[in-house]
């Protein structure tokens, strides 16, 4: 019987799927820099290929994962049997004026959050400053309602277009959607397509200041020298994940190459040859510490799939 890499080559060779890789180690696109291979990997380019390709695994029954920039995303060592979804061609950004003298700014999923602040920066349009240093996509931070400094992602939406279930495109408002944190409630395979953000006129040079001021910031705070993942855990009501997990004097421990960050201890970074199991164990343990100590059950704020 055929199954893995083989059998997931003959379902995507019968359609014009683009750019696939067959047997991929996902340790070389996420940004942990661990994770087993997925049978597939295909980088979509448009939304026509996309249908196509989900189509097709549907109808073979196989398992497909939406990624963006992979920076929040752990494949275990075993891997994925099934494809991952890349959307970094889906990559069009554009602005257009608005008659209340604001900005509305269409990006598609796959652009980097990067892109778009640098675009409404330059038409000098605020709103989406709290967002630098986040290295994601514009999928990846809508399906996680991305946040930072109080604000998030939801705060800016105009907009989304989705592929839903059954592969038939919709536009959704904001007020539609119901966000929490980290999280949005759209159904397990809806997919991003695109998104507009409503911003502000504001001052080029003020939102340019606290772009820089941010990433200033994040460059002194986080312990951006190695891989990772951003925060592994999600901060609880008034009580910052990391202010516990330091308090319980648990930075710096390691399992493998994976190590709670000296310089933030709500992230795990890879201190060199980390395998996705030693990451998984190490967040194991600081949960169950935490949990000794003060009661507290620490979820993970990082998405983790694959095989046992
Ligand atoms: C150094 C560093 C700092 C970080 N700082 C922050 C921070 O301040 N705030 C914060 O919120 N996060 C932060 N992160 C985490 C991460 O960057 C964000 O969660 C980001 O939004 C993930 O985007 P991505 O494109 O990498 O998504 P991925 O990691 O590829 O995917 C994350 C989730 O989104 C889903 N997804 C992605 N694209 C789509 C799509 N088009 N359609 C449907 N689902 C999709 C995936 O299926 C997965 O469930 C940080 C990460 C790092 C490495």
């Amino acid at each position: 019987m055929m199954g893995g890499k083989n059998e997931i080559k003959e379902i995507l060779g019968g359609i014009d799927a683009g750019k696939v890789l067959y047997d991929e180690p996902m340790s070389l696109h996420a940004s942990l820099a661990v994770g087993g291979k997925a049978d597939a990997m295909v980088f979509i380019e448009n939304e026509n290929q996309l249908v196509a390709v989900i189509r097709r695994l549907k109808e073979n029954k196989k398992k497909y994962f939406a990624a963006g920039n992979l920076t929040n995303v752990i494949v275990k060592d075993s891997g994925y049997r099934g494809a991952i979804l890349l959307m970094n061609g889906l990559k069009e950004v554009s602005c257009e004026k608005t008659n209340d003298d604001g900005g509305l700014i269409f990006a598609q999923a796959g652009a980097r959050l990067a892109e778009v602040i640098e675009l409404s920066a330059a038409e000098g349009f605020t709103g989406l400053e709290f967002c630098s240093g986040i290295p994601g996509s514009v999928g990846g931070a809508i399906w996680m309602n991305a946040g930072a400094y109080g604000r998030e992602i939801k705060d800016v939406l105009e907009e989304v277009y989705i592929l839903d279930a059954t592969c038939n495109g919709k536009t959704i408002k904001r007020k539609e959607i119901s966000f929490r944190y980290r999280k949005t409630d759209f159904a397990e395979s809806t997919i991003v397509l695109s998104a507009k953000f409503k911003l502000k006129r504001g001052n080029q040079l003020k939102i340019k200041e606290r772009i820089n001021e941010i990433l200033q910031w994040r460059q002194e705070k986080h312990p951006l020298d190695f891989p990772s993942a951003g925060s592994i855990f999600k901060n609880l009501p008034g009580q910052p994940a990391g202010k516990l997990i330091e308090e319980r004097g648990l930075k710096g421990m390691t399992v493998g190459g994976a190590q709670v960050s000296l310089k933030h201890a709500n992230f795990i970074v890879n201190s060199g040859k980390a395998k996705a199991s030693d990451i998984l164990n190490l967040i194991k343990l600081v949960q169950s510490k935490v949990e000794k100590e003060t009661g507290v059950n620490l979820e993970t704020e990082v998405v983790i799939i694959g095989e046992d």
